[in-house]
């Protein structure tokens, strides 16, 4: 394919943990926005079910099992799509756990869980998708963070999760920075969203939550990189 014929081609984005909440409403969006979308679910099943559900009019959405807490997972997913020559230009971090535990009642092993899938899941996606983006010269990827993870206002509690997004900020920074501009990695926060993480009572609706995601997914060429977003803005980390 020449660089002409691949600026015109559609783009492919996988969003990890797309079979509920954020994630789902992300391909969702994508997909009508006429995105191909891979829906990464480490229970392909639910997964499956969460794609028939979704009726975008876009292109039939591709279901692919993606444990992110599992290298051997990662790197078959990403082996089954570049075997299938799938291409993914947009990867959207999204799979993330919420443990709720005070600090001096945190246990080690759920600290480990919370930096296991909330940091290493988008260490371990990155390092398989984002070289093939330096290659052919496009990326965009988004990393679902949080508020409670800024330092600016102090990593406001639950402490395994405000410290694993915190960390999860600085892997953007760093992965922004080892890309070439034509990558594009950035970081949004969703505000606070009704899903089964965010709870009924939560202010913002799925669609509004995943907005930020979506634009930053699809960014122009000249479009930020580095950041950390909320409703489009820039916030402090
Ligand atoms: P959610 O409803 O709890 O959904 C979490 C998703 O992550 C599920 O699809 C889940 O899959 C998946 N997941 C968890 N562990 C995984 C693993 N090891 N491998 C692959 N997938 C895994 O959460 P949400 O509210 O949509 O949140 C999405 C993202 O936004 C998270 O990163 C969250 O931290 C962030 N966020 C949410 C809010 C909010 O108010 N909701 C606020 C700020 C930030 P299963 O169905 O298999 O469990």
């Amino acid at each position: 394919m020449s660089p002409g014929s691949r600026q015109e081609r559609t783009r492919t984005a996988l969003v990890t943990g797309g079979n509920r909440g954020i994630g789902l409403e992300i391909c969702r969006q994508l997909s009508r926005a006429g995105l191909q979308v891979v829906l990464a679910a480490r229970d392909p099943a639910r997964g499956r079910a969460a794609a028939r559900k979704l009726g975008t009019g876009g292109a039939p959405v591709r279901v692919e099992e993606l444990d992110i807490t599992d290298s051997k997972s990662v790197r078959d997913c990403a082996g089954r799509l570049a075997d299938s020559g799938v291409e993914v230009d947009v990867l959207v971090n999204n799979a993330g756990i919420y443990p709720t535990d005070a600090f001096f009642s945190l246990g080690e092993e759920t600290m480990g869980r919370a930096l296991d899938v909330n940091l290493m899941g988008a260490f371990r996606t990155c390092q398989a998708f984002v070289p093939a983006m330096a290659e052919r010269g496009y990326g965009r990827v988004v990393n679902l963070s949080s508020g409670l993870g800024g330092m600016t206002d102090n990593v406001p509690s639950p402490a395994a999760y405000g410290i694993s997004k915190a960390a999860l900020n600085a892997l953007t920074l760093v992965v922004s920075a080892a890309a070439p501009a034509s990558v594009k990695v950035n970081a949004v926060c969703p505000g606070w969203v009704r899903t089964d993480m965010g709870g009924s009572w939560a202010p913002s609706s799925v669609q509004q939550g995943a907005d930020t995601a979506v634009w930053l997914a699809r960014l122009p060429a000249n479009g930020p990189t580095g950041g950390f977003f909320r409703h489009r803005k820039p916030i402090d980390w």
